[in-house]
């Protein structure tokens, strides 16, 4: 009985871990899309602006330093808000397909970002595992504290349609101890 127990509280703790993920992912992405005022930082399209198509054009958060790495993936200064295009498919200048154009981009118009992002790369659990219940906790509060200090004007973009990734990122079963980020080995988190 009393190991029944211990498991379904496990399984419980598991799943609200996995629900803090999810949220605090989500407040990282609103924190990041509105601190940019819900327009591209490279090329300055605004939010619902429509495209030659005339579909509507959507602000994405983009992780600067990947997402997989947790000790960075919910700091918001490791964060830019991107149009779609700047953001993963214009070829060859977006940041997912031009790392190194993007890096360029950030020395020039973000200047102590990416020195700042060498360091809190090692400052967190890399993994999601490592992060307890508690330290969620302290998370989802820290970044509610954040986006209650924006400007009241900037209001979250709806992501309904949003053609892209990062903006609509989730994590996979939250019963499962796996996330969209585990194909490695927890061992090989130091790498
Ligand atoms: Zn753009």
């Amino acid at each position: 009985m009393k190991r029944k127990k211990s498991k379904t509280t496990k399984k419980a703790l598991k799943a609200s871990a996995a629900k803090l993920r999810r949220k605090a992912l989500k407040l990282w992405t609103e924190i990041v899309r509105r601190s940019g005022d819900n327009k591209c930082a490279v090329c300055n399209v605004v939010h619902g602006t429509l495209n030659h198509n005339g579909k509507p054009r959507f602000i994405n958060a983009h992780h600067i330093e990947d997402k997989c790495n947790y000790s960075t993936r919910w700091d918001t200064k490791n964060g830019v808000a991107l149009c779609a295009s700047c953001h993963q498919f214009h070829n060859p200048s977006s940041a997912h397909r031009s790392p190194v154009w993007f890096l360029d981009w950030l020395e020039k118009n973000r200047p102590g970002t990416i020195s700042y992002i060498l360091v809190a790369r090692n400052l967190h659990p890399h993994t999601a595992l490592g992060w307890t219940l508690e330290d969620l906790i302290k998370l989802v509060d820290d970044l509610e504290k954040q986006r209650a200090a924006l400007p009241q004007n900037t209001t979250e973009a709806p992501t309904e349609g949003a053609d892209l990734a990062d903006s609509a990122e989730s994590e996979s079963d939250p019963q499962s101890s796996a996330d969209d980020c585990s194909s490695s080995p927890p061992q090989s988190q130091q790498s």
